[in-house]
């Protein structure tokens, strides 16, 4: 808690691999959200944590969650603060794309509407198509809609699964 305000985020959150001293999948998503909520934003609403089909060559399911956040953050000081968690939970980025991940988390929306810049697109340019965003971004936010389609979330839901 802080002194969030300004804008409001979208955030999804996922991950596929057990943490030492912290345990699996869904018990790193929940640490993640409770170091989330001790930084420069406001926690306001948590989605459901939903399990999904491991993508590419991944062996294990993912947990999936969002999270509706305040923020006086910029879009690239968020990201920033976003990439430092995943750094904090010994995410690495070497290797193939799609390789196990402790945890990914992504800015899915703001209420700024759309930002492009070479390192952060908003809307994350591929939500639209993925089940496992979507579902838990509908439970949280379900009139929120896209700048680019107009869609709200939860049509886009209905349309992806
Ligand atoms: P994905 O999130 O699609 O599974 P990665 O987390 O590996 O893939 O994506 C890496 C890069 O995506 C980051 O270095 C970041 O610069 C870029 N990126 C672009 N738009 C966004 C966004 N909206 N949220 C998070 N990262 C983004
Ligand atoms: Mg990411």
């Amino acid at each position: 808690m802080s002194e969030a305000s300004g804008h409001r985020y979208i955030l999804a959150l996922g991950s596929n691999m057990r943490l030492s001293g912290v345990g699996g999948p869904r018990a790193v998503l929940r640490a993640a959200i409770e170091v989330l909520a001790d930084q420069e934003l406001d926690v306001l609403a948590v989605s459901p944590i939903i399990a999904s089909a491991p993508v590419g060559p991944s062996q294990r399911r993912y947990a999936n969650a969002a999270i509706l956040v305040a923020s006086h953050l910029s879009p690239p000081d968020m990201l920033s603060l976003l990439q430092a968690v995943e750094r904090d939970f010994g995410r690495q980025r070497r290797g193939q794309r799609w390789r196990a991940r402790t945890l990914d988390l992504d800015i899915v929306l703001w209420t700024g509407g759309i930002w492009v810049s070479p390192d952060l697109a908003i809307p994350h340019p591929a939500f639209r198509e993925r089940p496992f965003v979507l579902i838990p971004a509908a439970q949280i936010a379900p009139g929120w809609r896209d700048p680019l389609t107009g869609l709200t979330l939860r049509q886009l839901e209905a349309r992806a699964v």
